[in-house]
């Protein structure tokens, strides 16, 4: 089938601390490289006096301006502030998180001088805005429909969170699919071939969240059976490791602690990160950081094997998360067809040899870059949604089926959590469950909904309530309460709850969608994204109109000290020359801020007057 530029769709692998963005073409897919040469791009975003960051930029300026440069906005998006995950990440941030309205977690950064809020899907378009650029000036061509994954657990009220935040970019989101699926899908696992249907493991291990899924594959149907994970094991645990250790040798050659010296940390954990991956190549690497504290330089080896010890819990906990899965899946390790490694840390080594050995010496899926295969698995469903590809590709139908990522129960029986429908069952499904009272002659009782796997409901996440009022007053135990539990496959729950004597009953529905935005915020968020595109655009016209000003003063200066050049000079005009360029590189680098456009402009037809006019006296 031909392929018309202007009908492209892209695949966006919207990670936590990483991003990728892939597209089918010439019949394959291609990975496509961002503005710094890179194949995948960081999650930031960075707010300063002058301008807004996005990516590498982000990223690279994040010691500098911590409470402004905000990443892991994936950890919040589609939650509540309250939610005690969030509540945890926040103490872990440098940038400032509060509760606003309907307990929607917002982002507080200065931007030019000014305090701005922004929710999670604001900072998440803003990514997936600059993967969208990239992308279009990759290809020439604008480019309007994406595929964007997410991890197979997110609710209801993360995919929409997440397509929403694709909207703001302003891109047709064609589909929402789980990151395991798009994985499966970039090592064409689809075909089942005379197996009929096929058990695969995805292992996803990255910079900061260990996600392990087992999905079986039928008939282009992919149903996730079950998922488990850490939602703080990854590499940036595996850096930590290494540096401590660093921190140790340092004491012990130089006799002092560095741990309280934040910037010298980050110069070693920087180190630290490229050593880990060099690992992953070579048995033996040399850490090298100049000055790092109090002008001494420090020097280092580790091998791969010192960095095995120093993880092995970690890595032990890796491969506990994939027997969880297997358990939850009920299928025996024997049973697993294929398993598939994404994400960065997947790279390890050790990582890979105990995943071989857990499953008896098989082959692991690893010749797609494990950051990439995500991002690749979205473009090929992406080049089959608006019917590209070829036959290679064109007969995925594809069909997430989906599990609750949470067990759901009520707390009747005091604060114990009674589970109604267990974690990992497959949507939609209906429960009941009979509950006794509690009191002699009880006319009321109050159900109340929760998600998660704590034994205590205050320690899970308050999902809503309702009474039922009307029970027959009777001695405790003797009064009968039907409580069902449906959820469809929206992920709408609806929570209803019926006497049996006497047939009252009382219903409450928990959509997720409280803390969605709104059309009218979703519509005033895209026009910021357009003003935030104007304001960035300008900035680098600026910054453009700034470099060209210097250029050509700095060039000026040295035509007219040139020998050649100046020989032909009078003095007089030598010196007035270089009185004039000295002037304009003072104001240029006089002021840490860009100015406005219109003074570098009017500054350089200056100079190029001075240039024609006084080199012709
Ligand atoms: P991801 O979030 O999937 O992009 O993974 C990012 C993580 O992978 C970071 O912690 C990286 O340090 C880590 N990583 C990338 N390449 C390698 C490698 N060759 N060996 C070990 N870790 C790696």
């Amino acid at each position: 089938m031909a392929n018309h530029k202007e009908d492209l769709a892209i695949g966006i692998d919207l990670g936590t601390t990483y991003s990728c963005v892939a597209v089918w073409q010439n019949e394959k897919v291609e990975i496509i490289v961002n503005d710094q040469g890179n194949r995948t791009t960081p999650s930031y975003v960075a707010f300063t006096p002058m301008e807004r960051l996005v990516g590498d930029a982000a990223k690279n300026q994040v010691a500098r301006n911590p409470t402004n440069s905000v990443f892991d906005a994936k950890r919040l998006i589609g939650r509540r502030f309250s939610d005690p995950l969030v509540q945890s990440d926040i103490n872990l941030w440098p940038f400032k998180v509060i509760g606003g309205p309907n307990d929607k977690p917002l982002i507080v950064v200065n931007y030019k001088g000014e305090e701005k809020r922004f929710a999670a899907e604001e900072i998440s378009s803003m990514v997936l805005k600059k993967m969208l650029e990239m992308a279009e000036a990759y290809l020439g061509t604008t480019v309007k429909n994406a595929v964007i994954t997410v991890p197979a657990y997110f609710n209801d009220s993360q995919r929409k969170a997440t397509r929403d935040a694709g909207g703001i970019a302003g891109m047709n989101v064609l589909r929402i699919i789980n990151e395991p699926t798009a994985a499966a899908i970039a090592y064409g696992l689809e075909k089942t071939g005379c197996i009929g249907k096929k058990n695969v493991l995805i292992f996803d291990l990255g910079g900061g969240t260990a996600d392990v899924s087992l999905l079986t594959i039928e008939k282009g149907v992919f149903e996730v059976k079950a998922v488990a994970g850490d939602t703080h094991l990854g590499g940036e645990d595996f850096d930590n490791r290494m540096l401590k250790h660093f921190v140790e040798i340092f004491k012990r050659q130089h006799k002092v602690d560095i741990s309280g010296d934040s910037r010298g940390l980050r110069r070693l954990r920087t180190a630290c990160e490229k050593a880990k991956m060099i690992l992953s190549s070579a048995i033996e690497t040399t850490i090298e950081v100049d000055c790092l504290f109090n002008g001494i330089d420090f020097f280092s080896t580790i091998t791969r094997a010192k960095f095995v010890e120093l993880n092995k819990d970690l890595f032990r906990k890796c491969i506990e998360l994939v027997k969880k899965c297997l358990v939850d899946a009920k299928i025996d390790k024997s049973c697993v067809h294929d398993v598939v490694l994404t994400g960065g840390s997947s790279r390890i080594p050790k990582v890979q040899q105990l995943l071989r050995d857990f499953f008896d010496g098989k082959e692991l899926c690893k010749s797609i870059h494990p950051d990439e295969a995500v991002a690749y698995g979205a473009a090929v469903q992406a080049a089959i949604m608006i019917g590209m590809g070829n036959e290679k590709i064109q007969d995925i139908k594809l069909l997430d089926v989906n599990v609750t990522p949470l067990s759901l129960g009520t707390d009747i029986e005091g604060d114990v959590m009674s589970v109604l429908i267990p974690r990992n069952t497959i949507i939609p499904i209906k429960k009941e469950g009979v509950f006794e009272t509690t009191e002699d002659n009880q006319t009321v009782m109050r159900i109340s909904v929760y998600e998660g796997e704590r034994a205590r409901c205050c320690d899970n996440n308050f999902l809503g309530e309702f009474d039922l009022c009307g029970i027959t007053p009777a001695p405790r135990g003797v009064g009968k309460v039907i409580i069902c539990f449906d959820l469809d496959i929206n992920g709408v729950l609806n929570v209803s709850a019926e006497e049996k004597t006497t047939g009252v009953k009382r219903k409450v529905t928990i959509t997720n969608d409280e803390w969605r935005l709104s059309n009218e915020e979703i519509e005033r968020m895209v026009q910021d994204a357009e003003r935030y595109k104007t304001e960035d655009d300008y900035h680098m016209k600026k910054v453009k109109a700034k470099l060209d000003l210097e250029n050509y003063a700095y060039d000026m200066k040295n035509a007219v000290n040139d020998e050649n050049i100046c020989a032909k000079l009078s003095p007089a005009v030598q010196k007035e020359i270089n009185d004039a360029v000295e002037q304009v590189i003072e104001w240029s680098l006089d002021d840490r801020q860009v100015k406005d456009l219109k003074p570098y402009q009017d500054k350089l037809k200056w100079l190029e007057y001075l240039q024609s006019h006084l080199t012709k006296r």
